[in-house]
């Protein structure tokens, strides 16, 4: 069988096994950095909900998968429709309302929610309610950089499903099949910054991913060396955007789990653990609309205070 992404055929095995056994989830979330293939995933586990035929899922053969996703009646995908870049109460109760209505082709209707640490805390709290008493035939569909995006409640009553991180030498090969001949001077250093192939991939082709990754690192940097000036600056530019604010922050988490992954001796596993948590109490603050000139000087403070302080 061919999967869509070879080097998580893993996870593609556990969901036919969820589908093919009737087991599969009301509420499914797929955690992991950028790039490490969540939305892939989590395509397919739709595709495999949507498929008609009883044998083999997907067939790629019945009217339902013969269908784009988008164009599926039974497929809906929530995304943030406000300028705050969140996913409001307001189109989680819009769910509600169609939930209950039986599908129009499929067995089930599949509610994907591509990056639910967008979705503000009143909207978690209304899917949530959603969760606990599942309309019977919906099934909802969450990707994350981190369990600690979502409130605890949301993620006790969920699947979660952890995407494999690769060491940095399967990166490397994984990338070096993926890619282009004429990259491969660059492969090396990419597999080293970044965590994941899909990032490293952006980067090759993207200017704009790869100023990401660069400022991120530089943030990391600054933080480790206490140079909260420094770090401020950066944050300064990125406070206009806040899409790009969390998506900097983000970045920088999976710099300093791949640090963590090569044993860098100027970070400690207690102190990157620290650095962690912080970042995803940034990143959530920043998705509950906090003024983030204020997060920045806070975050700063914190995440200096945690590079520095006295855990070996
Ligand atoms: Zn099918």
């Amino acid at each position: 069988m061919n999967y869509p992404l070879e080097f998580q055929q893993q996870i593609f095995e556990t969901l036919e096994k969820l589908a093919s056994g009737g087991r599969f989830p009301h509420a499914l979330i797929f955690e992991g950095p950028a790039g490490s293939g969540k939305k892939t995933a989590a395509r397919y586990a739709a595709s495999l909900l949507l498929c008609r035929e009883n044998g083999v899922k997907p067939c790629g053969q019945c009217r339902s998968c013969k269908k784009q996703l988008e164009n599926h009646p039974d497929f809906t995908v929530i995304e943030p429709k406000n300028k705050s870049k969140t996913i409001s109460v307001d189109q989680i109760r819009d769910i509600k309302l169609s939930a209950y209505v039986a599908p129009h082709e499929a067995d089930r209707k599949v509610y994907f929610i591509p990056d639910a640490h967008q979705l503000r805390v009143e909207a978690q709290n209304a899917l949530l309610k959603l969760i606990e008493e599942p309309p019977e035939a919906a099934r909802f569909i969450l990707t994350v950089p981190s369990r600690s995006n979502l409130l605890e409640t949301v993620i006790s009553r969920s699947t979660v499903i952890p995407m494999r991180q690769l060491e940095q030498q399967q990166r490397l090969e994984v990338l070096k099949s993926l890619s282009d001949k004429k990259y491969a001077d660059q492969l090396q250093q990419l597999s080293q910054d970044c965590l994941t192939v899909g990032e490293a991939l952006a980067a090759l082709s993207d200017p704009d991913a790869m100023k990401l990754s660069k400022d991120a690192d530089e943030l990391l940097k600054s933080v480790i060396s206490g140079k909260r000036y420094d770090a401020l600056i950066l944050l300064c530019r990125y406070e206009k955007d806040r899409e790009q604010y969390i998506k900097l922050f983000n970045t920088m988490r999976g710099q300093v789990i791949s640090a963590l992954c090569r044993r860098d001796s100027k970070l400690s596993a207690l102190r990157a653990n620290k650095i962690i948590d912080i970042i995803d109490k940034t990143v959530f603050s920043a998705t509950q609309n906090a003024a983030l000139s204020l997060l920045s000087a806070a975050s700063a403070n914190r995440l200096i205070a945690a590079a520095l302080s006295a855990l070996k």
